[in-house]
């Protein structure tokens, strides 16, 4: 993913509380969000037990491999998705693993979704002066006729240098991604798979997109994304909201609130959080005020996209590092974001702007 920045800036949030920002350190502890509270929870909850009524009554709970909550997210497929990534090598553009790893996320998205294409396009890379290809990689689920449309975003290329790296002889070789590239694209593909039997409520654009992480100057990064975002004024149908997954495999992950996402999309925010406590998964998405993070999210927003990113940017040292491999993840951590995405997506009653 891109950078992250410290803010001495102060916001009034949620009912004119007004949250602190960080004024010193990225990884200070972040203050909690008192402002969501216990009445807030209640409808969420009925609407959880209501969503395993219904798929009880469809019979569906007989196909889930997780019947204690109704999910069929699975980590172990979704780990499987994360390895295999990291085996094609780093996913650079312009490089036989950046090749091989767009047609094993394509023929998922192929397979899965209602209809899939790529989006092409070309970069000139200020490093070598060499002109990359690069391929958003782009399906649908129940997209036309939903009342809701939500497009979901991950990048898929690793970076090409490590240069946060601790060791300065590692600082010129790409990285592996496992966190910061593969398991967002994890969670998207087992959640297409998922999703495929156990129709969504909203509808879902996967939105892969490369060239997030190229740089190594933020001028060259988020590439995808602002190709992609040139086209949101004109969607037809429009897309109703954003959600980006970045750097979310990380073992014992907690996702806190994001700050340029809360700053954009406070009542998206706030009714994500609450839903992820109502299910059990409040420590993974503690309602604490996150880093304010550069991403794939700000170009959306830009073209008017309400856009929020789920990241955990407490990664050091192996952020954008020769480290960041599949040992420093865990499927539990996948898992919990796939639960979280495929009950979100599934709700009986989907949030939508307007709700609070
Ligand atoms: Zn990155």
């Amino acid at each position: 993913m891109g950078q992250g920045r410290n803010n001495s800036n102060t916001s009034g949030l949620y009912g004119g509380k007004r949250l602190a920002r960080k004024t010193s350190g990225r990884y200070l502890a972040a203050l909690v969000v008192l402002a969501l509270t216990v009445a807030v929870l209640a409808p969420a909850q009925a609407a959880h037990r209501a969503k395993a009524k219904a798929h009880k009554k469809a019979g569906k709970l007989a196909l889930s491999k997780h019947k204690q909550d109704g999910t069929l997210f699975d980590e172990k497929e979704a780990w499987t998705y994360l390895v295999d990534q990291v085996n094609f090598g780093p996913r650079v553009p312009g490089t036989p693993a950046h090749d091989k790893c767009e047609n094993y996320i394509f023929d998922q998205v192929k397979k899965y979704c209602d209809d899939a294409h790529e989006q092409k396009f070309t970069y000139r890379w200020s490093k070598t002066g060499q002109v990359l290809p690069m391929q958003n990689i782009i399906g649908t689920q129940n997209w036309a006729n939903s009342p809701v449309r939500i497009v979901l975003v991950t990048h898929w290329d690793s970076r090409a240098e490590a240069d946060q790296d601790p060791n300065p002889a590692n600082r010129n070789t790409p990285i592996p991604g496992a966190n910061d590239g593969a398991s967002g694209v994890a969670v998207m593909m087992e959640l297409m798979k998922v999703l495929k039997q156990q129709a969504p409520t909203v509808g879902i654009m996967y939105f892969i997109t490369d060239g997030e992480d190229l740089g190594p100057g933020e001028d060259e990064m988020y590439l995808g994304s602002i190709v992609f975002a040139k086209g949101i004024p004109t969607m037809n149908p429009k897309p109703t909201y954003g959600i980006l997954l970045d750097m979310i495999g990380k073992k014992n992950t907690h996702i806190p609130m994001e700050y340029n996402s809360v700053q954009n999309a406070p009542d998206l925010m706030r009714a994500f959080y609450t839903h992820a406590k109502a299910i059990g998964l409040g420590s993974t998405f503690p309602m604490v005020q996150g880093d304010q993070i550069d991403d794939d999210h700000l170009p959306l927003i830009n073209k008017g996209l309400p856009t929020i990113d789920l990241i955990d940017f407490d990664y050091r040292p192996y952020w954008h590092s020769v480290n960041d491999t599949p040992d420093k993840c865990s499927p539990d951590s996948l898992g919990k974001v796939g639960k979280m995405m495929e009950s979100w997506f599934t709700m009986p009653k989907p949030w939508r702007p307007g709700m609070g």
